[in-house]
Order: structure tokens, then C-alpha cells, then sequence
């Protein structure tokens, strides 16, 4: 295994922040998978998962079981990591901009088009060795003015060339759950099943370039750029994995991740051994735009009456509202069929909060899907 440490843009004379990468197996041998921990950076399950990871990881690259490449960053956010106010950490935002940590990753796909066109061909293999040759060097070269541009140019870097992309998150408080891309939906389902996910939330485009969506995006935006002309597989799965929510920090939850993360790995070809069969389907794939943000009209107290991962019926209360000063109780309800899958950790709200969500069966939302 390589260590490698890659610096960030200085904001500030006397101020130099580091991302770390590890790097196991040989680049071009086998798939290359790219995974990374708590992009936001208070968000620690993924963390954890990744030390578990790493120690496996450590153990099979002695045993000489790496056939992949595999490209582990244990902590994607070292600028999310130093923002701590009044004993708090704040760690989706960046303090200085304001930006999610998440959002606004950096979009070569017409340059990457433009560099690769000659080079392209019959062969689908040939056609996605260019690409991604072409899409590095124009993530590599896009110029940078902000140290949080250069984590993101960074982090890009790493994983634009990989077959599989895997960006470890957590909600509030959560059963586990993927985001995917639409046309990489058929690829994810056997990551799901790996992962016992209960919900895959399928969006195409939906909104802002998060960094799963830069990965995938590239491979069916250059589909319909290209058209007929060449064949342009979906070379890459790339999946937001949110492992629950922020409290679920332990032991025996990341052990079995990271061993159900390398399950996954064996059977896409990226370790050496014996692949377990795919297992049962835990869950299901359903619209990101039919994934409805319960809300709260009016601030006060909220408790819940149904936990994660419970169904609910549409019009079912799940949580109330307590205005402590009138005594009123505002009641919250689903306004679908669907899976309580998130809900908030904290229990008193603003008028307009989002305090919990619901998975339906269909697509009710358009325009940007995802939350701030
Ligand atoms: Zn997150």
C-alpha cells in the first residue's frame, strides 16, 4: 500500500491543509474502485468504516488478494474537519463560502469530448480508456482560486478514472441507504444487495454536480453527445452510501460494512478469492423525486411517533409539534405511502424545517431534488 499526501491551496500564510490517500493494488490491473469517508465532515460513520476497511484492506495486500486497484481517502474533508464553533462541529457548509462540501463538483465533460474525439472507436474498452485519459488531465489542469476548489479538484482527481465510486455519508438519523444516477441503476443493485441497503433513490441530474453525480454523470452525458457515432458504456457506478445517522458510530456496524463493502469488491473483481453469491434484496429502487421532505409549519417541540425504516401510510401522523407557550399540537403527516427512511436528530424546530422523509413509489418533485 502507498500512502500519498496531496496538499490543499494555502488560504492563508502559515495555513497548509492535506488530504490523504491510500492506494493498494496496481493502476490498470483489475477494476478501480474509489471509496472516501465524510465529505461532510461531521458525519463519522464512513470514518470508521474506513478504518475497519483499511485494517482488512492492509491484511489482504499482505496475503497478495489485491486484483484491483483500489484508492481508500479515510477522511475526505480536512477543511469540514477544523470548523468548530462554540463546542459544535459544523461540517457540511463551508464557513468561509457558505458552499455544501458536497455540492458544485468541477464538469469536463465537453473538453474531456473535445481531447478524446479523435482517438475514439468501435471499441467500446478503447473508447473509455481515452475518455477517462482525457477527463483527468481537464480535472487535473482546470485552474483553482479557493483552498475548498482545491480539495474538490483533488478529490476529482482521484476518482474521475474509476470503475466504481463509493462516497461514504450519514443522515440524521437513518436506516442505510444509496443515492444513484438513473442509468447506473441496474449496476447498483448488486451494491445494494451487499449492503443490505433498505432505499436506492434514483435521480438523473439532480442538481449542482454533488460529487457522486460528477463520477457517473460523465458516462451517459457523453452517450448523448456522442449519439450513434461511438459506443459509450456506463463505465462507472458511483454511489452516495449513507450509513445511517450521525449517532451510529460503532464498532460492530462499521466492522460489518467495511466486510460487506469487501464482499462487493470480491465479487466486482477488484480482490482475489472466491465471490459470495449476491444476496437477497433488502429493499428496493425507487425516484429520488418521489423521496418527500415532511415539514414542519410552525416551530416548537418535535417528537416522533415512528422510528427509521418503518412503512407508513399517507395521511399517517408520524411526529408532532408542541408549541409549549399555547399548549397547540400540530400533527405531521406522510403525504405518501412510502419508507420512513430519515428523520432529525433535533427536536426542537423552526417553522419551515424538514424533520423527516418518506420514500414513495413515485416521482411527485421536480426541479433541484436534493436538500441544502
Ligand atoms: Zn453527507
Amino acid at each position: 500500500m502507498q500512502i500519498q499526501t496531496h496538499s490543499l491551496l494555502s488560504p492563508a500564510p502559515g495555513t497548509q491543509r492535506e488530504l490523504v490517500s491510500l492506494h493498494y493494488g496496481q493502476p490498470g490491473q483489475g477494476p478501480k474502485v474509489y471509496i472516501q469517508a465524510s465529505l461532510h465532515a461531521d458525519e463519522l460513520p464512513g470514518m470508521l468504516t474506513a478504518w475497519h476497511l483499511r485494517r482488512q484492506l492492509d491484511a489482504l495486500d499482505a496475503a497478495g488478494q489485491i486484483s484491483g486497484e483500489i484508492v481508500l481517502v479515510p477522511m475526505a474533508n480536512p477543511i469540514g474537519l477544523a470548523q468548530w464553533l462554540l463546542q459544535g462541529h459544523l461540517g457540511r457548509f463551508e464557513l468561509l463560502s457558505g458552499e455544501n462540501f458536497n455540492r458544485h463538483y468541477p464538469d469536463q465533460i465537453e473538453a474531456a469530448a473535445r481531447a478524446a474525439e479523435p482517438e475514439l472507436g468501435a471499441d467500446p474498452a478503447r473508447n473509455v480508456a481515452v475518455l477517462r485519459r482525457e477527463l483527468k488531465k481537464a480535472v487535473l489542469a482546470q485552474p483553482v482560486d479557493t483552498e475548498l476548489q482545491s480539495l474538490r479538484r483533488t478529490l476529482m482527481g482521484l476518482s474521475c478514472d474509476a470503475d466504481v465510486v463509493l462516497d461514504l455519508h450519514c443522515d440524521a438519523q437513518a436506516v442505510l441507504h444509496l443515492y444513484c444516477e438513473t442509468p447506473a441503476a441496474d449496476l447498483c443493485d448488486p451494491l445494494a444487495r451487499f449492503l443490505g441497503s433498505r432505499v436506492t433513490l434514483l435521480a438523473t441530474d439532480s442538481g449542482d454536480n454533488p460529487f457522486d453525480e460528477a463520477c457517473s454523470q460523465v458516462w451517459w452525458k457523453w452517450q448523448r453527445h456522442f449519439g450513434d457515432r461511438f459506443p459509450i458504456p456506463q463505465a462507472c457506478l458511483s454511489v452516495t452510501v449513507e450509513l445511517r445517522g450521525q449517532q451510529d458510530v460503532e464498532h460492530a456496524l462499521a466492522e460489518q460494512d467495511a466486510a460487506n463493502i469487501l464482499d462487493y469488491l470480491r465479487w466486482r473483481g477488484a480482490l482475489a478469492g472466491e465471490a459470495k453469491p449476491v444476496p437477497p434484496a433488502q429493499g428496493d429502487a425507487r425516484p429520488l423525486a418521489g423521496s418527500m421532505p415532511i415539514k414542519s409549519p410552525v416551530g416548537g417541540v418535535l417528537t416522533f411517533l415512528r422510528q427509521p425504516g418503518e412503512e407508513v401510510r399517507e395521511g399517517e401522523v408520524l411526529a408532532h409539534v408542541i408549541d409549549p407557550v399555547t399548549a397547540r399540537l400540530t400533527e405531521l403527516k406522510s403525504p405518501v405511502d412510502g419508507l420512513l427512511f430519515a428523520r432529525d436528530n433535533l427536536r426542537f424546530v423552526t417553522a419551515g424545517a424538514r424533520v423527516a422523509k418518506v420514500a414513495g413509489l413515485n416521482a411527485l418533485r421536480s426541479g433541484k431534488l436534493l436538500g441544502a
